[in-house]
């Protein structure tokens, strides 16, 4: 360790966000609000209606609409789990209460095989969101103004050829945010320059390690070796020619997990990124399958003698900031996600929340293509258990269990947000009750439990 920049971290109760302070807190908010006029949704509308805003009123009205997005973000949730089952009609509590985001599948393809990856426990199938699919979904997004989608969710989204279009279609259609996550193991001067032409407000890179064999350890490539060297100027290169092009957007994010091996390289990590990325991010561990050790063996004995000590379960949830501090969980808290968004898989099965990595609890349809994603998980397996190229390292994959089985019926967006599966979920959620939803009982999303410090 370098031993230059470390001071200690802050966590936020309930919060799997760590921060540096000496990283100064990006506002995302806030910028975007800033730079609206550059955002590529807000341009395309002034072009399609061949406006000019010379009092700078339609400018306005998008950046209340985006204000209100980020506000709602944290407020529906809590609001709308207060007034569930009150007097309120089914119309008028939904006449407010819409999703905030949908994350859409565009590619459930992974390069990498990554150990701490839900991917290398739960079989995902190897296939692409097709274009058809994916306007269908934007076409209705716009038209109902959902304010933001993610266009990845159980994979690379860059291993779709077409994502680029997509995004620039997105914007064109007027969302507001548009945003991926990515592992930029893809992301070559070519499709650097493709990324930045395309309209995309938000890119986050996903890099765990501050140095090279932890990286490698903790993202090694599924069909050939993926290294450090050509990730980190992958990333560095789409940076500069960000820059060179004097482009305000996308705003870049670049987040690093938090195990064993990478809780003493955060120093490094912001060395290697500071001044290249506008929002440099440590995340708490979050288990997925692959029993990765997240402690060292001091913070495990405190652990352990804490839960002797208190007579706990020996598995309860806990989580370790940073700078060393322990948290276990002292009861759970109804689920955010549930009043913010809907996961839309590849074919067009509709799962809600991102925690459900099998899409194991399934809401709903949007596509037909939808009712049979089992036959594509079948083909992986068959590759798993035949030890073909690019499947040895998913070897432990299982086939996802079926946890919910909708009727195989296709329903737009807003009718799956207000079915009545969502809506025994909520009310579970509501009652406190979690460990009545298979999906929900062990769930690793941090935001689902109260904590306490142990120290
Ligand atoms: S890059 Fe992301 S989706 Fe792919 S294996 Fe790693 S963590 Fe999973
Ligand atoms: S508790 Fe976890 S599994 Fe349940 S809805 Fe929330 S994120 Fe999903």
């Amino acid at each position: 360790m370098s031993g230059t920049i470390y001071t200690p971290q802050e966590i936020s109760k309930g919060s799997a966000h760590v921060t540096s302070k000496l990283n100064k807190k990006f506002d995302r908010t806030d910028f975007m609000i800033k730079n609206m006029k550059y955002n590529s949704a807000y341009k395309n509308h002034l072009l399609q209606n061949k406006l000019e805003d010379g009092d700078f009123l339609i400018l306005k009205d998008f950046k209340e609409r985006y204000s209100e997005y980020r506000k709602k973000w944290k407020s529906q949730p809590v609001e709308a789990f207060k007034n569930l089952g009150k007097n309120i009609t089914e119309k008028s509590f939904f006449e407010t209460v819409k999703p905030l985001c949908i994350d859409i599948e565009t590619a459930a393809i992974c390069d990498l095989a990554c150990p701490h990856c839900y991917r290398e426990y739960l079989i995902t199938p190897d296939k692409i969101m097709n274009e058809k699919l994916f306007k269908k979904i934007i076409d209705e997004i716009s038209a109902i103004k959902i304010p933001s989608i993610k266009l990845n969710w159980r994979g690379e989204p860059l291993l779709n050829p077409k994502i680029y279009d997509f995004i620039s279609y997105s914007k064109k259609m007027g969302i507001l945010e548009v945003s991926i996550n990515t592992n930029a193991t893809q992301l070559n001067l070519s499709n650097s320059s493709k990324l930045l032409d395309s309209g995309i407000d938000l890119v986050i890179f996903s890099f765990d390690g501050g140095t090279n064999s932890t990286y490698e350890k903790m993202r090694p490539g599924r069909f050939k070796k993926n290294t450090f060297e050509n990730v980190y100027q992958n990333i560095k290169k789409f940076c500069e020619l960000k820059k060179k092009r004097k482009q305000i957007f996308p705003i870049t994010k670049i987040q690093m997990v938090l195990t064993e091996n990478s809780r003493d390289e955060v120093d490094e990590f912001y060395e290697l990124f500071g001044g290249l990325i506008n929002d440099i991010t440590v995340t708490q561990y979050q288990e997925r399958g692959g029993k990765i050790d997240d402690l060292k063996k001091n913070q495990k004995d405190r652990l352990n003698k804490y839960i002797y000590k208190n007579n706990l379960d020996q598995n309860v949830p806990y989580m370790v900031s940073p700078d060393d501090k322990i948290f276990v969980s002292t009861s759970r808290i109804p689920c955010e996600q549930l009043f913010q968004r809907l996961m839309i898989t590849y074919s067009g099965k509709v799962g809600m929340c991102c925690h459900d990595w099998g899409a194991k609890h399934t809401v709903g349809y949007i596509d037909e293509k939808g009712f049979d994603e089992i036959e594509d998980i079948k083909k992986v397996k068959k590759n798993i258990v035949n030890k073909n190229k690019g499947f040895t390292l998913l070897k432990d994959a299982k086939l996802p269990e079926e946890l919910n089985k909708p009727e195989k019926k296709v329903q737009n967006i807003i009718d799956i947000w207000k079915n009545e599966e969502l809506k025994k979920v909520r009310q579970i959620h509501k009652e406190k009750k979690v460990s009545q939803l298979k999906v929900c009982e062990n769930c690793t999303f941090k935001e689902t439990y109260n904590w306490k410090s142990i120290d």
